[in-house]
């Protein structure tokens, strides 16, 4: 797809502004009923999916052109794609999520780049991560583990670490904790340690699809040359990219985030508990594994006008609303934790509040990302319980960095981290 095939959607944008907000139905209080954080932000019109069509509409009918404005509109959203799911739920099948990645492939192809952007490309062009780091530490994080590594012996199943997981100190734990259990569950698993490279995913996201594209075919040639058939990872974007931005290219293996393969080992009976944690928690949909974790659907069709006005897709275009992300595994894990009582925020599932890390947006909007995350812990604080669990380390990043500013009280915890206290 192109910018261009979007053009119908620019178009038939009815200004309802409904994009800005989650479903009506599913409003439970004023205070959190938004659900783009970009114009919850900045405020103006056109940080909002309606102000993205109307930008790419103008610059497509060369009516205006790229300004420092133009680009800052264009970056400073987290791509958490709340204003997709709202589109497609209370208005029309509309695509704004598509158009704004397009949008951001067509800036960087005409060379409209944000410097802190290029910083980390450029770095992950010579060392293979996003965090900054030296190549040479990626496999650091499983060090004396006792695992496979994919390279020289065969495995089933590859576990993803992902940059995040592979570099931050503070959470790196938690990757070697599931390599654990899923190994002590009986999963034929392995690793590729220092020989991992970046998904590629936050690349996609910031516009830059041609590294994005790189670092897709060599974990996939690599998969395959270990006969793997199953790729797992703890990170929400690595899922998102294995799941529906590598199927589009080729790839075939299974994709599973890790609290869908614990999810499936503690219903089997092959992960049981013995302790109890007394905690009250409440649990953050990762936008990568929520509503975009839906697997993709291909489709190839094309665009037709009846009697020239109504537009219709043939065959049906998939629609992705969010319904089929993955919403139920890591809830039933922590129900099955013995002790553990979840509570629920007001935005959950397809319309939860992003973590704010995405889209480039902890790289270049610091403030931005900063904030959004802050909302969410307001929003989990006003549950009452006393840790916030995620099943992504940029969740989990963002939440602690939002805390450590605002000194709230609020814990913050991987389900993976919670399995593992009850073992
Ligand atoms: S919900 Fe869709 S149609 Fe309505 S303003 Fe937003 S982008 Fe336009
Ligand atoms: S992707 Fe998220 S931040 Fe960006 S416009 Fe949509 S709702 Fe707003």
């Amino acid at each position: 797809m192109a910018l261009e095939d979007y053009k119908a959607d620019m178009e038939r944008c009815s200004q309802c502004s409904y994009c800005k907000w989650i479903p009506l139905d599913h409003v439970k209080s004023w205070r959190f009923a938004k659900g783009c954080p970009s114009i919850a932000y900045n405020n103006f019109l056109s940080y909002s999916a309606r102000g993205r069509f109307a930008v790419a509409l103008s610059l497509l009918n060369s009516q205006s052109n790229y300004t420092d404005r133009v680009v800052d509109i264009v970056y400073k959203c987290v791509t958490c794609g709340s204003c997709d799911v709202s589109d497609k739920i209370c208005r029309y099948n509309l695509e704004p999520l598509e158009m704004m990645h397009e949008l951001r492939f067509r800036l960087v192809e005409d060379g409209q780049l944000l410097p802190q952007h290029m910083a980390v490309i450029e770095h992950l062009r010579k060392e293979d991560n996003m965090m900054m780091e030296p190549r040479a530490g990626r496999g650091d994080w499983a060090e004396e583990l006792d695992v496979k590594h994919i390279t020289s012996e065969q495995a089933e199943v590859v576990f993803h670490a992902g940059c995040r997981f592979s570099y931050d100190k503070d959470l790196r734990e938690t990757a070697r904790t599931a390599v654990t259990l899923l190994k002590n569950a009986g999963v034929d698993i392995g690793i590729m340690g220092k020989d991992e490279s970046c998904c590629g995913g936050k690349a996609y996201d910031m516009g830059y699809k041609g590294e994005f594209v790189k670092f897709a075919e060599n974990a996939t040639e690599a998969w395959t040359a270990a006969g793997v058939k199953t790729v797992v990872t703890s990170c929400a974007d690595c899922y998102h990219a294995f799941n529906r931005l590598y199927p589009p290219l080729g790839a075939k293996f299974e994709i599973l985030h890790t609290v869908q393969y614990l999810d499936r080992l503690i219903k089997e009976g092959k992960i049981k508990f013995t302790k109890t944690v007394p905690m009250r928690v409440t649990y953050h949909d990762p936008c990568h594994l929520g509503r975009q974790g839906e697997p993709y659907v291909p489709w190839e069709g094309k665009e037709k006008k009846i009697k020239g006005q109504i537009v219709v897709y043939e065959p049906r275009k998939p629609r992705y609303n969010g319904a089929w992300g993955v919403y139920d595994p890591p809830r039933d894990v922590l129900k099955s934790i013995p002790g553990l009582e979840l509570v629920e925020m007001e935005r959950i599932r397809e319309y939860a509040w992003c973590c704010g890390a995405g889209g480039g947006a902890r790289e270049a909007y610091p403030k931005f990302s900063n904030w959004t995350a802050t909302e969410r812990i307001e929003e989990a604080k006003s549950t009452g319980t006393e840790a916030i669990v995620s099943a992504c380390p940029w969740c989990e990043r963002n939440f602690t960095d939002a805390i450590d500013t605002t000194g709230e009280k609020m814990k913050v915890f991987d389900v993976i981290e919670l399995v593992q206290q009850a073992i």
